[in-house]
């Protein structure tokens, strides 16, 4: 079996760069290692939010270039934070010309977003089928055979064909049975590692085991393998696009991926096992469930707010705290004073008593960054605790995504240590590295790397042929 392009992974990205190919007149093909017709992978069970760093991606690169290099602090590689920029717009302008449909959306922090419609109906837990997610992939996958292309279910990449240095093609195992498939041009698009505990453990937290995989079941970072094998420079690791969740997700699929705790969290004090605050609630959800899953158990962490909280910023946004814990059949902790809300809790009683009369003294001065650990304001308001009833609620880490993997350039060639690319080798979306991460954890966007890159990779293959 031969091909021009072959796409490792039937998520978007696969789907988006197997199709841009076939648009460009290459024989393209996906390999899928599920079987279903509707195999769930991250791309079909998203809540379709299309941003760059959680700003629209209709925006020029006059002004999507800026907020790059703001959030990634100089991080992301100057090449590929330009390649996003330049084009953001005309990725949603494909997809719109390929079906997808777009509403917008006024998120929980009150910004405006794209979001695939349908969009999720935004119940507590997982919503897809018929969603946006489900029905861009499948209108991805059938454009794919209009134009001669094919997705393969039930192949599973095992690794790459490599000879004299250059990628050729794809060992796989399908219907049991080992075979191989060439191309002279292999996209790397199998979605990452966030299901992949020991992997989670190498490169992100040694608590890997005690964090809730808040993605598909299979991103088990197959691809970043291969192409370590043939000889990939691997980088970017350390960080996580995850959420705080409650912790009782673990165990009930009601409380992941909705309720979002985040604006809670960022309103609020969250404190470990023995009362006291770990991390700076005031710099977002994402730092704090990379925070959380740093603790040396990163299940002891509880979320501490009272009733004016539950009843203002725990009501907002379609995903809210209030009331998707209950209707989730999350716990909460309640008590009419902070050392019964402890006791009932689990969390030690003069730590927490400490700890939030320490917090209410700073916001009353006006001096909340003089706490340790500080707590910042610039981005999320803080707000006193301090109206019974008291609430608690458990926390875990939720790893949606990860960050870091293979290094490519702006046109998604896969690079060697010392920079220079390898022949026909391609890598885009989750399972790649130079965009994320840092101290701040600049989160870019599952999806706008799926998009964006996808069709980059697609586009330089077919660039590549045109000059042969
Ligand atoms: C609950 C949830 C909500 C999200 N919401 C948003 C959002 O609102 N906005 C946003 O920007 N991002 C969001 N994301 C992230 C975004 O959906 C993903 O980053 C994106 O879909 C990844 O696309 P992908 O094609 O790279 O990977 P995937 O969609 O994960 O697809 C990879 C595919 O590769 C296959 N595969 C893996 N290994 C092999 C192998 N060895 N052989 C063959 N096949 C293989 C897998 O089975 C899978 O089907 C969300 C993610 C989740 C889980």
């Amino acid at each position: 079996m031969e091909f021009d392009v072959i796409a490792i992974g039937g998520g978007f990205t696969g789907l988006v760069a197997a199709n841009r190919a076939a648009q460009l007149g290459l024989r393209a093909g996906v390999l899928e290692q599920q079987t279903d017709e509707r195999y769930i992978c991250n791309s079909r069970i998203t809540t379709g939010v299309c941003h760059i760093l959680f700003a629209n991606m209709k925006l020029p690169e006059a002004e999507m270039m800026p907020i790059i290099e703001a959030a990634t602090e100089g991080r992301a590689r100057p090449d590929l934070a330009r390649a996003m920029a330049a084009n953001s717009r005309r990725a949603i302008d494909w997809l719109s010309d390929e079906g997808a449909r777009f509403v917008e959306m006024v998120m929980g922090d009150g910004t405006r977003s794209l979001i695939l419609a349908p969009p999720r109906r935004f119940k507590a837990g997982l919503d897809w089928e018929g969603r946006g997610g489900d029905v861009m992939m499948r209108k991805l996958e059938a454009s794919l055979i209009s134009r001669g292309g094919q997705v393969m279910r039930g192949t599973r990449a095992e690794g790459l064909i490599m000879e004299d240095g250059a990628c050729r093609g794809v060992e796989v195992v399908r219907s049991g049975a080992p075979q191989h498939i060439y191309a002279k041009a292999v996209i790397v698009a199998d979605g990452g590692f966030s299901a992949n505990r020991e992997m989670i453990c190498r490169h992100i937290t040694p608590g890997a085991d005690r964090l809730l995989i808040r993605s598909a079941p299979n991103a088990m970072g197959d691809g970043i393998r291969m192409a370590e094998a043939a000889g990939a420079e691997l980088t970017g690791f350390g960080e996580f696009y995850g959420h705080p969740v409650h912790r009782e997700g673990l165990s009930n699929d009601k409380l992941w991926p909705f309720p979002m705790i985040d604006p809670v969290v960022q309103a609020a004090v969250v404190v470990g096992a023995d009362g006291r605050r770990f991390a700076d609630e005031g710099l977002g959800g994402i730092i704090m469930s990379n925070d959380i899953a740093r603790l040396d158990d990163p299940q002891s962490a509880s979320l501490i707010f009272d009733d004016a909280i539950w009843n203002t910023v725990a009501k907002q946004g379609p995903t809210s705290a209030n009331p998707l814990i209950h209707s989730g059949g999350g716990s909460l902790a309640q008590g009419d004073d902070l050392t019964t809300l402890a006791e009932i809790a689990g969390i030690d009683e003069a730590g927490l008593v400490q700890t939030i009369g320490a917090y209410n003294q700073a916001l009353a001065a006006g001096t909340p960054e003089r706490l340790d650990p500080p707590r910042s304001t610039r981005l999320f308001a803080a707000h006193p605790i301090l109206q019974p009833p008291f609430y608690a609620v458990p926390l875990c880490s939720g790893i949606t995504g990860t960050m870091g993997g293979i290094s490519i350039d702006a046109a998604c060639r896969v690079l060697k240590a010392e920079g220079s690319p390898i022949t026909g080798l391609y890598a885009a979306g989750t399972t790649i590295a130079g965009l994320e991460g840092g101290p701040s954890v600049a989160y870019m966007g599952g999806l706008a790397k799926a998009f964006i890159l996808g069709l980059l990779a697609a586009e330089t293959i077919a660039a590549a042929e045109s000059v042969q």
